[in-house]
């Protein structure tokens, strides 16, 4: 009698010793995890002059915010695109930027949108193209991922998709703003002058952009745009286009990219990025200012990314005057800029 009762305190104080070591092992890892975030608002030529001291800070403010809520995601230990889907759609829904309210106009003074989404550890990745009214295109690249046999979904039959998960739709006239409007006015006239119907130059970027790194090692990447000014024929950029606008590679690192998208289609930026990473040893910071400020500069293509890889390091080279972007590295420092 006596032994079985000491016989169940033993067991009873062992499972509470084994308790405590997994919970303490989960803590330190948790600790210890790194996680980090970096995301871009665009990049384009930008001159200080253009900002007033609120329009700064307004930008600043915005970029914050999207950090901030997508690091606190990444502090719970939730996936890694859980983190870049908040902070896209706050970038979505703010007027500042080119993706969601306040993307561009196309040519005939409408809409169209592009998303996409990498998930780093199993290579899925969606992406839909030139949507018209849905509300938060992240949310329909996101779903495309999570739920269908496909990678890319485009025009109506991404609409129809969409709908099936209840995402919100609006209707076009939601991601109207004046700014905007002015720029499709100046582009056209510019247009006009030059008597072309390629004119292909951005008059604007603007697109937005997350990379994470989340407490279980996951890279995950996002991006969402209202493309270029003036764009015509159905044209698609580089933001929908895995491996060229988004990637993301567990091995390696998550690339958002933003700037004149052709040329990030044709020199496959984010990934080759991350693949100078794997194939060359080299750093995140190297293989990026290479990718960014060697191959597309000799090429004539302007814009930037944001990357981030395993450690948590971040980068965020451009070859634009200036980039709006933010970001919290695996050491906790943060920066929040739009100039060098
Ligand atoms: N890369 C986008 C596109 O070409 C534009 C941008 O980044 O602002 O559609």
């Amino acid at each position: 009698m006596f032994t079985k009762s000491v016989l169940s305190s033993v067991f009873a104080l062992f499972i509470m010793l084994l308790s405590f070591i997994v919970w303490a092992n989960n803590n330190e890892s948790n600790t210890h995890a790194p996680i980090a975030i970096a995301l871009h608002g665009g990049a384009g030529t930008l001159s200080p002059q253009q900002f007033t001291p609120e329009l700064k800070a307004q930008y600043y403010a915005k970029l914050s915010e999207a950090l901030e809520a997508g690091y606190r995601i990444l502090q719970t230990g939730a996936d890694g695109q859980e983190a870049v889907v908040a902070a896209i759609m706050i970038l979505e829904n703010s007027p500042l930027f080119n993706a969601g309210v306040g993307a561009v106009y196309t040519f005939d003074t409408e809409h169209e949108l592009d998303a996409s989404i990498m998930h780093g550890k199993t290579r899925e990745a969606g992406a839909i193209a030139g949507v018209k009214h849905i509300k938060n295109p992240i949310l329909a690249a996101q779903a495309v991922m999570n739920h269908s046999v496909h990678v890319m979904l485009s025009g109506d039959g991404a609409e129809t998709f969409a709908e099936q998960f209840a995402i919100e739709r609006v209707d076009n006239t939601h991601f109207n703003t004046e700014r905007r409007l002015q720029s499709l006015h100046k582009a056209k006239a510019r247009i006009k002058r030059q008597a072309s119907l390629n004119y292909q130059h951005p008059e604007k970027f603007g697109t937005v952009g997350v990379v994470v790194l989340d407490q279980l090692g996951n890279l995950v990447a996002g991006t969402s745009t209202g493309g270029m000014t003036a764009k015509r024929f159905g044209r698609i950029g580089d933001s929908p286009i895995i491996g060229a606008g988004t990637f993301a590679d567990n091995t390696s690192c998550a690339v958002s990219a933003t700037g004149h998208g052709e040329y990030f289609i044709r020199y496959q930026v984010a990934s080759d990025i991350c693949k100078r990473i794997s194939y060359q040893n080299i750093s995140l910071a190297e293989a990026a200012d290479i990718v960014i400020n060697r191959v597309l500069v000799d090429a004539g293509g302007d814009g930037g990314v944001v990357a981030v890889d395993g450690q948590g390091n971040v980068a965020m080279p451009f070859n634009t005057t200036g980039m709006y972007r933010a970001s919290i590295d695996a050491n906790g420092v943060k920066t929040v800029a739009i100039f060098e």
